[in-house]
């Protein structure tokens, strides 16, 4: 081993451990912030790890590495750009677009090896030649797969693209079949001939498989997909590391395809779908129609902004649980000054925070933290849901599906099984939301019948706005 593959080891094994505390400090609302830039920072590594092996190996041209040193300033350019630009309610698309964007280079990467391949190659023995076609067809295939369904699902939360009607027949399931022969196929052709044309075979036939598993998929679901497009990227990323020979690659690879399967799991848990209906069984709400959870409300007790502020002003114990709503209106800044008004007058205000409220993993956690809510006030839904029957009021902003109490109550419910707060068990709830219609599963919600619920209809920003007019009005956190 000479000296500069000594050095690239040794910086690629500090790059490893770097991204691993990254990932693993994501997991913590405090410490994502530094982790992220830690994990970036071991990406940053990698690079210089890579430009000293070449600049030390005698023989390599300076357009070898000066070529690195253009795609990292180029790339990374771009990444801080878009990071600085992209609001957070765009979060889901920017991450499909870097989810395809990953795929896509370990789509080049296999494609760059497989059609210039290195006259070294020919010197390998039987089974390392295998082993890298095998890499290579892997890489291809999840590689154009991930980038292909990646672009699909950020066109579709993006709006630029519809579910056509078509893709809800039954008719996508043979198409998509058809797709996945013939890139079974291409990819034994592949391993077998390493042809030319096995090779953009492939590519054609897995790119249109990732367009035809992810068109059908209804825009809500996709936050499920795109974690899994992750899990994807991740395995391409490990596959093109065989392919090129980086362990840092390989390790990287499986760590991101590991988190993203544990973060699709979650999800799948958290909402009570498996991964399966997810993929293949149409949208939620198509199911809730057939389903006896479509009745109609018969005890709506709605009252004003000033009823809601005269219970809150005598109230002790407040929870919030915010919703997919609340981001919709954008009122995390009001709601956090109708808190203030309250912990002024001494009243103990949480946030219950539930794992799938909003439309992506941490979408609560993210928009209240734009508002400056201290973490230790955003309560996951195991530590707080013990709390809810001593809380005098509990504030539903925008959200519905995880207070449906069917989903405990109700074995006929799409929901029944999914973990959800148990509001109902305060004194007082108020729900405030724009009119009678239903969350993301599309099914009626127990909850707006019970007698200690009460609806107030209006946009959330404009009900919190009254709301801090009357608590004002009230002498409400006026000392
Ligand atoms: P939800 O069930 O989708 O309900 C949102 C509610 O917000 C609606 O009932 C809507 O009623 C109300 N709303 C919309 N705009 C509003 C506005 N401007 N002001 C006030 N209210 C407004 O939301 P959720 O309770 O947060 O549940 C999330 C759902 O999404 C779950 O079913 C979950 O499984 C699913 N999901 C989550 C994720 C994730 O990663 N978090 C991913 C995919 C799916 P009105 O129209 O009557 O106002």
């Amino acid at each position: 081993m000479d000296i500069s593959s000594i050095i690239q080891f040794v910086i690629d094994l500090v790059a490893v451990l770097l991204l691993a505390l990254g990932i693993k400090g994501l997991s913590k609302v405090r410490s994502a912030r530094s982790a992220n830039r830690l994990a970036a920072f071991a990406m940053l590594l990698s690079v210089i790890g890579l430009i000293s092996y070449y600049f030390g190996t005698t023989g390599i041209s300076i357009q070898s590495w000066s070529w690195i040193i253009i795609g990292t300033i180029l790339g990374g350019s771009l990444g801080g750009i878009l990071a600085r630009k992209v609001p957070m309610t765009s979060m889901p698309e920017t991450v499909a677009l870097f989810n395809g964007c990953g795929g896509m280079s370990s789509l080049l990467v296999a494609l760059g090896v497989a059609l210039f391949p290195n006259n070294n190659v020919d010197n390998f023995d039987f089974f390392i030649s295998f082993i890298e076609i095998v890499s290579i067809s892997i890489s291809i295939f999840v590689g154009a797969i991930t980038f292909s369904g990646s672009i699909v699902a950020m066109a579709k939360l993006q709006g630029w693209l519809s579910t056509p009607s078509w893709t809800q027949s039954k008719i996508r399931h043979l198409i998509n079949i058809v797709f996945g022969i013939i890139s079974l196929i291409a990819f034994i052709d592949l391993i077998q001939y390493s042809s030319a044309s096995s090779i953009w075979l492939l590519v054609i036939s897995s790119s249109l498989l990732g367009i035809g598993v992810t068109l059908p998929i209804g825009g809500a679901d996709m936050p499920v997909v795109i974690s899994l497009l992750n899990s994807y990227s991740g395995i391409a990323a490990a596959s093109a590391g065989f392919v090129v020979g980086s362990q840092l690659l390989i390790v990287a690879g499986a760590m991101v395809g590991a988190a993203g399967l544990i973060l699709t799991q979650v999800m799948c848990k958290g909402m009570n779908r498996s991964l399966i209906s997810v993929l293949f069984g149409g949208t939620l709400s198509a199911k809730a129609t057939n389903s006896s959870t479509k009745g109609e409300y018969t005890n709506i007790t709605s009252c004003s902004v000033e009823e809601c502020a005269l219970t809150l002003e005598a109230a002790n114990k407040v929870i919030i649980v915010p919703g997919y709503g609340l981001a919709v209106a954008q009122a995390q800044h009001t709601l956090r000054e109708v808190t203030k008004i309250l912990e002024l007058n001494n009243i103990d205000v949480k946030y219950a925070i539930h794992p799938v409220a909003g439309r992506m993993p941490g979408h609560m956690n993210v928009l209240l933290a734009e508002a400056d809510v201290p973490y230790e006030q955003l309560k996951e839904m195991d530590i707080i849901n013990p709390d809810f029957p001593a809380t005098d009021v509990v504030l539903v902003l925008g959200a519905n599906d995880v207070v449906n109490p069917q989903a405990k109550n109700d074995e006929t419910s799409p929901l029944y099984g999914m973990p959800v707060l148990d509001v109902q068990e305060a004194r007082s709830v108020f729900v405030i939301k724009r009119g009678m219609s239903a969350g993301y599963s599309g099914i009626k919600n127990d909850l707006f019948d019970l007698p200690n619920t009460s609806m107030v209809f209006g946009d959330a920003k404009k009900v919190l706005s009254e709301l801090i007019t009357e608590l004002r009005e009230l002498g409400v956190g006026v000392k």
